[in-house]
């Protein structure tokens, strides 16, 4: 047998339907509230940001939503994606465990995030939007919506994290080659934006400053809405083909993972990856560990409090429960840019709370060490935030060895890092920092939670 085994499914095997994990859940999430009102948000609220489709998912709760043939047309460049198994990884670490990936960088823009921007540019198209506004960090999502702006027709404006404007001009490269407008955010197009600068001009600016602005624009025009490429549950519905498909493919391989895991930064690959196997385990079937992989230094679902809090760092957003840092947070600079936002996806955390998942911390030194020695054996670079995952992988395939089981791991490899060399160039040099998050600064950011009356 040869050393990598992949297990592809035909164009037959694409998914029809996303799943929703909300009809399974044993209790529902808290609601979404209004921050002038302190009520549950209604559709009229959030209807100048998001089309009347998404708002419709967001709140619902059937199990199964049919996925537009246009979409599925786009869906099918590149889906089903190939599910691998880890061979000649599980040989190099000499483990017992059977390690399986999910490899979703064959995607144009090289990462899971085209399996929601497409789906969003297609929802806002018919609905008669022409222009779409969205924040990125180190670029994976701006570059993944202006790809689908570009094959719907749609206008797309993206606030690209001032740190990451400057040090990675290919994915803004990227964005334009689509024909997207990027600007670094704090900028002085937005009233958000011009605020930050009065008050540090040199801000590095955060994900929570670039929603703010991005939020601002669509809520001005009618002709523009905004487009988020994590944390919601439209996205995280949008995602569900990546688990669906898994489910699949790991019956092709025989077998049923005793493990699923994904990097989090709003919970979007981690979940699109997870809760289908959660909801068969939540509808009797088999049963499963789920672990969620954030980094040290940005550690929300590890370290932050569950709590109402709002998405952005402006507090134009409604105020989600959800574990967070405080929307003033600022992150150190670390490499995994896409693995910065100061909260988590409400329905994660939810799931968190209610112990259905696990989550584990780590320090970008050894991720890479793990992202290594993964490129060296299975020949994929991953990118910088794939590589908490493959962390997760490693220590749990190490436990494995120690125990003598011979446990079958499954994880996201959510993109690839090929625009992210130069943190590999970094670590190699030694120049990455494992710092934690500061417990001082965090405790400062927790104190300016939101007070929410319905606690
Ligand atoms: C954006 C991104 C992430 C983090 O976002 P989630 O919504 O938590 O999935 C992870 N991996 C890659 C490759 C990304 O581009």
């Amino acid at each position: 047998m040869s050393d990598t085994v992949k297990y592809l499914l035909d164009e037959q095997h694409l998914p029809k339907t996303w799943y929703n994990l909300a009809a399974d859940l044993p209790e529902p999430p808290p609601p979404v509230l209004h921050p002038g009102t302190g009520q549950p948000v209604g559709p009229d609220d959030l209807a100048p940001l998001f089309p009347m489709a998404l708002i419709g998912q967001e709140v619902s709760t059937d199990r199964e939503i049919e996925i537009p043939e246009p979409i599925r047309e786009v869906y099918r460049q590149w889906r089903p994606s190939p599910l691998y198994r880890a061979r000649r990884l599980e040989k190099a670490l000499d483990t017992p465990a059977r390690i399986f990936y999910k490899y979703e960088g064959v995607s144009p823009a090289g990462s899971h995030k085209p399996n929601t921007s497409v789906a969003q540019a297609f929802y806002n198209k018919e609905e008669g939007v022409s222009r779409l506004t969205t924040e990125t960090g180190a670029g994976q999502w701006g570059s993944s919506l202006a790809y689908a702006g570009a094959l719907f027709g749609l206008e797309v404006e993206v606030y690209m994290v001032k740190v990451s404007y400057n040090q990675k001009p290919y994915r803004r490269a990227l964005m334009e080659t689509y024909g997207a407008q990027c600007y670094a955010s704090p900028s002085d197009r937005t009233e958000s934006g011009k605020a930050i600068l009065a008050q540090d001009p040199d801000s590095p600016g955060s994900l929570g400053i670039a929603i703010s602005e991005a939020v601002e624009l669509a809520a001005q025009r009618d002709d523009t809405k905004y487009s988020l490429g994590s944390v919601l549950n439209h996205v995280l519905l949008h995602q569900t083909v990546i688990g669906t498909e898994a489910i699949e493919q790991m019956a092709m391989a025989d077998t049923y993972p005793d493990i699923v895991i994904g990097c989090a930064g709003g919970g979007s690959n981690f979940a699109g990856l997870a809760f289908p196997f959660l909801g068969r385990k939540l509808r009797g079937g088999e049963d499963v560990r789920i672990i969620a992989a954030e980094p040290s230094a940005c550690p929300s679902l590890t370290r932050g409090t569950f709590a109402y809090d709002f998405g952005d760092t402006g507090h134009l957003t409604p105020l989600v429960k959800m574990y967070t840092l405080g929307s003033s947070f600022v992150p150190p600079g670390f490499h995994a840019g896409g693995l910065r936002y100061h909260g988590m996806s409400g329905m994660v955390s939810h799931i968190k709370e209610l112990g259905l998942i696990e989550a584990q911390a780590h320090h970008q030194t050894p991720c890479f060490d793990a992202a290594t020695q993964f490129a060296r054996t299975e020949g994929i670079v991953p990118a910088p935030e794939s590589s908490h995952a493959i962390r997760s992988v490693f220590d749990e395939a190490e436990a494995c060895k120690r125990d003598g089981t011979a446990k079958t791991i499954l994880f996201n490899l959510s993109g690839h890092g090929h625009f992210d060399m130069a943190a590999y160039t970094d670590y190699f040099a030694g120049n990455l920092e494992d710092r934690d998050y500061d417990e001082g600064a965090l405790q400062a950011a927790l104190a300016a939670l939101p007070q929410v009356a319905a606690e």
